[in-house]
């Protein structure tokens, strides 16, 4: 087992599922104590069983249910790991949801109260979380890690407007906090995943077979994802890791690290065969 976050401590928001649990798992497994947390009870609890099937004491893991959208579950979260483990190392941000409007309204007309509930806790969550982190990250000299998204741009994106919009807000957070806290030696950067396979399109209310027809229509078209299938968890948890490791990334600051299979990098107008298309 690799001990290269030995006597480190870690808080992933949003552990209990997808890019969270597997970061917290691989944070774990590398020998750093870890604070999981998320809403659900019960899939928190896998995470942590996860955790300890792999070998690991039961006294590196600290589980909290809270709801972060709350300054509450905030403060609970950072008082209670510092009380456990004396101190913060790492604090990776990836908590997020999208939401859809009730009335399946997209676009400009989509729903204001989905933008407040999504600003919530896609944004204002990391900015207040990171305020009350601050403290802790300066004297452990630690790391920032933000979990933003490929719909934070430049391409639009219609079909989740207010999403796309807090992800580009939270990548020029990461920028700006980046130079803020690199005054005290605390980094600050950010991953950037394209489609992963996790809970997110099941938590917007995605029924299991709509979601395997999603992957599977993106997953057999190039000019969705060039490199042919959706990424795993794990993938974008090594980034995360790679980003929480001085030692691999210490001149890195307040850059998001795209991970998207090439999805970003393909223009519709350059997706299609034009000499075949101009034969026919
Ligand atoms: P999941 O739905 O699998 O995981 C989301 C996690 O966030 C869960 O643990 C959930 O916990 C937690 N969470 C959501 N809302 C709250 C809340 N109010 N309070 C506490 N915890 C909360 O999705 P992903 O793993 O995919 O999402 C992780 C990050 O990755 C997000 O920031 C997302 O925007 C980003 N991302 C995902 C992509 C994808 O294709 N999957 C692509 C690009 C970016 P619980 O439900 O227990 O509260």
């Amino acid at each position: 087992m690799s001990t290269r976050f030995s006597g480190k401590v870690v808080l992933v928001t949003g552990s209990s599922n997808g890019i969270g649990r597997a970061t917290a798992i691989l944070f774990a497994k590398e020998g750093a104590k870890v604070t999981i947390t998320g809403r659900n009870a019960q899939r928190l609890e896998e995470t942590k069983q996860e955790i300890l099937k792999a070998g690991i004491p039961e006294d590196h893991v600290l589980a909290i249910v809270t709801d972060l959208a709350t300054e509450e579950g905030q403060d609970k979260l950072i008082n209670e790991t510092i009380k456990k483990f004396g101190k913060l190392d790492i604090l990776v941000n990836n908590a997020g949801a999208a939401f859809n409007d009730a009335e399946a309204k997209t676009g400009v007309d989509q729903n204001v109260s989905i933008y407040d509930k999504i600003m919530q806790i896609n944004l204002r969550s990391v900015v207040t979380l990171t305020q009350k982190a601050k403290k802790y990250l300066v004297e452990a000299k630690g790391e920032i890690v933000n979990v933003s998204s490929i719909a934070a741009g430049p391409q639009a994106y219609p079909a989740l407007p207010y999403y796309a919009m807090s992800k580009s807000a939270l990548d020029q957070y990461t920028r700006s906090a980046a130079i803020d806290l690199i005054q005290y030696g605390v980094r600050v950067n950010s991953v950037s995943p394209g489609a992963v396979a996790t809970g997110f399109r099941q938590a917007m209310g995605m029924p299991a077979e709509t979601y395997e027809k999603y992957t599977q229509f993106l997953q057999s078209h190039k000019e969705c994802i060039p490199y042919g299938s959706i990424g795993q968890p794990i993938d974008i948890a090594h980034i995360i890791a790679f980003l929480g490791d001085r030692k691999l990334s210490s001149y890195i600051i307040g850059q998001t690290i795209v991970a998207d299979g090439g999805s970003t990098l393909v223009m519709g107008m350059q997706a299609h065969n034009m000499m075949d298309i101009l034969k026919s």
